[in-house]
This record gives structure tokens, C-alpha cells and sequence, in this order.
């Protein structure tokens, strides 16, 4: 047994480091769990080697990033994909649904109850977030809801939805399950705590701040902001948010906190 887990331990590395294809990058998370990403959008793409057939999770837009995605997959377990599951429907996480299908793959959608998946339905990111925990690899698929690269985007449930969003992403597999995020490195519960302590704070202080009549300039400009924001940048990218983007995030911010106290 101690031969055999060094033999796999060894072969994950292989696996992990050999270049598959220069423009996906592939994570082993056990013999039955990879995860995928493409270099365009970044989309954490998940796939499930289940008795039940080869679950693949998000695939993303872009014909020639697909046919190396593909090729990956086929390389990896030398088997075709039987099943699409989605986390939500923005294009960067569905683009590539079409590409599987016409090659035999059957899209899922609506409840899933087979796979040795647990589905849960949030409202956060967008009205109908799907939470994926697989529980033979202890890894939970949680698209948008969370992301390690990117500000929070909550915008569809407001600080409610989230809330019960993280909630039940928490309530599934234990302590040691990996949480992918739509975007980003996996993560633990930990970080994912964080991520929402992070949150909440981020939306008291804009809600303070907005309450003392600053204007949407003023709130990107302050320090407290500026501090918070960077708590979202746990890999340390640089650049993090170019000023478009933070202004947007801002705005839409304000929006949340509007919605809430009508
Ligand atoms: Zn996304």
C-alpha cells in the first residue's frame, strides 16, 4: 500500500508538471479529480472521473483553447467526457458546453442527484449558483460565489445571499476540503472564511463611508478602502484591479447596500 501511494504520489507530480499543452494548466487533486484552467479566462474547470462517466465542470469559451482542453482531457484518462455540469451561466464558465456536446457529451442541468456529486443551489453571484461537492475527492466546485484572483461579486443576492452562500459551502465535506473558486488557486475553508469576513467588512465600510456623504471618488481614494480591497489579492497579483474596475466595484457596492435598505 505505502508502494503504491508513493508510486501515485510520483505520478501525480509527472502528471502535474508534463506539458500537456501550453495554454492549460492541469492540478491533480486525486486519481479521480483534476482541475483545469485555461489561460484566457482563468475559469477553474473541474473534472470528475465518476462510475457514472467522465464529469467535466465549466469549460470555457474559445475553439482553440477547447481543442487542447480536449486533447488534455483525452491524455489524462484516455476517455471521452459523458457530462457537462455548470456552476452558473455567464459565457466564461458555459462557452465551451457546446464543443463537448457535439462531440457525444450530454449537458446536466437542473438538480443533480447522481454522480456522487452533492448539489446545492445558492443565490449570490448570480440568481442560480450551483455549489458541486464531490465527495470521493472531498473537493467542493463553488464557481463565482468565491474567487482567490478577483474582488467578491455578490451582486445577484446582495450581502443575504452571500451570506447563505458561504454558509452552505461551509456546511459540506469537513475541514480538509479543497474549495475551488470560479477563478483562482483552490482554496481551503479557511481562506473561504476569511474571504467572507473580508466581504463584510468591505460592505460596512463602504456603507459607513457612503453614510457620511462621500462621493464615489472619495470612497475609491480612501485609505480603508484601498487597505481592503487589497485583502482580495491573497496570491499577490500585480497589477490587482485596474481603476475601471475598482470604480465598478465601488458602484455596484453602493448598489448592494441601496437595494438592502429599501
Ligand atoms: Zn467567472
Amino acid at each position: 500500500m505505502k508502494l503504491f501511494k508513493t508510486l501515485f504520489a510520483t505520478a501525480l507530480i509527472l502528471l502535474s508538471s508534463a506539458a500537456f499543452s501550453a495554454n492549460i494548466q492541469v492540478q491533480a487533486v486525486s486519481q479521480h479529480v483534476h482541475i483545469l484552467s485555461g489561460k484566457d479566462y482563468g475559469t477553474n474547470i473541474g473534472l470528475f472521473d465518476t462510475p457514472d462517466g467522465l464529469v467535466l465542470i465549466d469549460p470555457m469559451p474559445g475553439e482553440p483553447y477547447l481543442a487542447e482542453l480536449e486533447k488534455t482531457i483525452q491524455t489524462i484518462y484516455r476517455k471521452p467526457v459523458t457530462h457537462i455540469i455548470n456552476t452558473h451561466a455567464h459565457a466564461d464558465h458555459t462557452g465551451g458546453n457546446a464543443f463537448f456536446a457535439s462531440r457525444g457529451a450530454q449537458l446536466v442541468t437542473g438538480t443533480i442527484n447522481r454522480f456522487d456529486i452533492t448539489h446545492r443551489v445558492v443565490k449570490s453571484h448570480t440568481g442560480t449558483d450551483n455549489i458541486y461537492y464531490y465527495k470521493p475527492g472531498n473537493v467542493i466546485f463553488v464557481g463565482d460565489v468565491f474567487d482567490t484572483s478577483w474582488h467578491p461579486t455578490f451582486y445577484a443576492g446582495g450581502v443575504a445571499g452571500f451570506n447563505q452562500a458561504i454558509e452552505t459551502i461551509l456546511s459540506l465535506g469537513d475541514e480538509q476540503s479543497l474549495v475551488v473558486p470560479g477563478h483562482g488557486e483552490a482554496a481551503s475553508k479557511t481562506l473561504l472564511r476569511a474571504f467572507r469576513q473580508n466581504t463584510l467588512d468591505w460592505v460596512n465600510m463602504v456603507r459607513t463611508l457612503s453614510k457620511q456623504g462621500l462621493s464615489l471618488e472619495q470612497i475609491m481614494a480612501d485609505k480603508r478602502a484601498v487597505e481592503l480591497v487589497a485583502r482580495f489579492n491573497p496570491q499577490g497579483k500585480s497589477p490587482f484591479l485596474p481603476s475601471k474596475a475598482y470604480e465598478r466595484f465601488v458602484q455596484r457596492t453602493l448598489q448592494v447596500i441601496e437595494h438592502e435598505s429599501l
